[in-house]
């Protein structure tokens, strides 16, 4: 697999995670340890959106899935969702 540069700061190299693997990588992740961005591996494609196209609700289910495997620094800190973040906007809706 071709793994591109982050499309928000055009860093690379981005760090592979493979959760899922067939003849391809079905489900994984992959993460812009510059700006710690994670961008998810859905059905064998990569899906490096930019922010303002990503959607939450369509991305927490993904994170909740493969929690166990994410890096426990994206789990919290990541962007443009993370664990985090969604405790707190709970919190102080
Ligand atoms: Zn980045």
């Amino acid at each position: 697999m071709d793994i591109l540069a982050c499309p928000i700061d055009k860093y690379s190299p981005l760090e592979l995670h493979v959760f899922e693997e067939k003849e391809e990588i079905v489900e994984g992740l992959i993460v812009c340890p510059k700006c710690l961005r994670w961008y998810p591996i859905r059905e064998e494609i990569p899906e490096m959106l930019p922010d303002e196209l990503r959607e939450e609700h369509d991305e927490m289910p993904f994170l909740k899935k493969w929690k166990d495997k994410f890096p426990k620094q994206i789990l919290e800190e990541g962007k443009p969702f993370n664990m985090k973040a969604r405790v707190k906007a709970r919190k102080n809706p």
